[in-house]
């Protein structure tokens, strides 16, 4: 798939590596690239966190939850480090703040715009031998998943939200040569896979940092020729970057999702100047009244932050209305949490009570669960493919857990389990605020 060499492989015994990830899709993306580093230089991976030689943390800046979290488990190694060896290592998207802390605690930080010295890294730990790498898009992933991939077509953002640490950490947008993406998902789709999830911290803006080469729109237009019959969808876009030539493309990409994520962050022209986020309430709703004209069935979730710096009752009363008045059917909701870094920690103070925040967010997902029922509400009847991602048993039935092309849950009981990762046409029977359950067209 790859157009570099082959990787040497190194001569040692078999080592065993533990990945964990705290982040998004981004990083199960660094993630797989990750791990087939890891396997092509001797080490094989496990699911055991007690039996690995190496722990490789991947991880995501943006929120402090993962760094928190990311702590808590460097006290534990650090005892398992007294009674054996062990190597641990840092990878994501990590801000030099964080870094700083937990430097003397980690073996090994890699740079994620850097996971190509990751031998070189491992080397100098165990200096065996000399190892010729590929960068970072040319290094094949370990696939998670045998049906569903996530193809990384750019990295870094040049948008500097107040809060994030993406331009820090990834750096300013590179974009991944549209022959390289095209090669790999030619690749994927011959091997049978199932659903393609391109990504990237704003892949509308694809293309944008060449001067010559395809754009996004064109670049899915060509993804669209590759097969007939695979699901097709792309986090995360800025609705800056979402022109009207994209969004014509999207109506005749044949293979493309009844989905799209598209983050609105607050309903206050104020708070979104404070986030530097480019766009007005005027411009976003706009934007989004295009796209239901063009898309109607698409199902649009988005991001919102409760509690940045300075909200006040009346903007976050402007983000609850507009969540109502739009309809997402989906929402991740996050309570602002401040990273040392970023503009907004120099710029502003978190001066929103954790409680406020609290309580905001639950008046928050109160209007989220009820525009979710409502939107799942409207396709009972309807009859669609579910992609079957698992399968337990209670008493002799089995549940069945998948997805829709639009996203939304879907629960399947039967007396035979279904295929996993593959195609199986359903009828909506009963809309939940979760998602749906179904029954199996015979
Ligand atoms: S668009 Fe904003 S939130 Fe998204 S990655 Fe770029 S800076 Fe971060």
């Amino acid at each position: 798939m790859s157009s570099s060499k082959p990787l040497k492989t190194r001569q040692l015994p078999k080592k065993k590596f533990h990945l964990l990830i705290f982040g998004c899709q981004m990083n199960i993306s660094d993630a797989e690239r990750l791990a087939k580093i890891l396997t092509q230089i001797g080490y094989e991976q496990t699911k055991n966190e007690s039996e690995a030689d190496l722990i490789a943390v991947v991880a995501c800046a943006v929120r402090q939850k993962a760094v928190d979290r990311i702590h808590g488990k460097v006290r534990n190694w650090q005892l398992v480090k007294e009674k054996r060896p062990l190597v641990t290592l840092l990878s994501g998207c990590v801000l030099a703040a964080d870094r700083k802390k937990l430097a003397d605690k980690f073996d090994l930080f890699i740079d994620i715009k850097k996971l190509d010295t990751l031998p070189e890294q491992i080397q100098a730990l165990a200096p065996e031998e000399k190892l010729a790498l590929p960068d970072f898009f040319d290094i094949e992933p370990s696939y998670y998943s045998a049906y569903r991939a996530y193809v990384p077509i750019m990295t870094g953002c040049n948008k500097y939200c107040t809060y994030c640490a993406v331009p820090y950490t990834r750096g300013k947008e590179i974009s991944r040569p549209s022959a390289n993406i095209l090669e790999e998902i030619q690749h994927l789709l011959e091997h049978g896979y199932k659903e393609i999830v391109l990504l990237g911290q704003n892949v509308n803006s694809y293309g944008l940092d060449k001067m010559e080469g395809i754009k996004f729109p064109e670049l899915l237009q060509k993804i669209d020729k590759l097969g007939d019959n695979f699901w097709l969808k792309f986090l995360t876009s800025h609705p800056y970057d979402m022109s009207d030539k994209l969004i014509k493309v999207m109506t005749k990409t044949k293979n493309l999702n009844d989905y799209l994520h598209l983050p609105m962050q607050s309903g206050s022209d104020a708070l979104l100047k404070r986030m530097n986020r480019h766009y007005s309430i005027a411009q976003y709703k706009k934007l989004i009244r295009k796209i239901k004209k063009s898309l109607p069935q698409t199902a649009i979730s988005t991001d919102t932050i409760v509690g940045f710096c300075g909200e006040t009752e009346k903007e976050f009363q402007a983000t609850a209305s507009l969540l109502k008045t739009l309809k997402f059917n989906m929402a991740y909701l996050s309570q602002y949490s401040q990273r040392a870094g970023t503009a907004a920690a120099k710029l502003y103070k978190d001066d929103v009570p954790k409680a406020v925040k609290k309580e905001r967010w639950n008046k928050l997902n109160k209007i989220l669960t009820k525009n979710s029922l409502d939107f799942n509400k409207t396709m009972l009847g309807q009859t669609r493919d579910a992609l079957i991602d698992y399968v337990d048993k209670t008493g002799n039935i089995y549940n069945n857990i998948g997805k829709l092309s639009n996203y939304i849950s879907v629960h399947i009981a039967t007396t035979k389990p279904l295929p996993i990762g593959e195609f199986t046409q359903v009828k909506i029977v009963e809309a939940k605020a979760w998602g749906v359950k179904a029954e199996v067209v015979k």
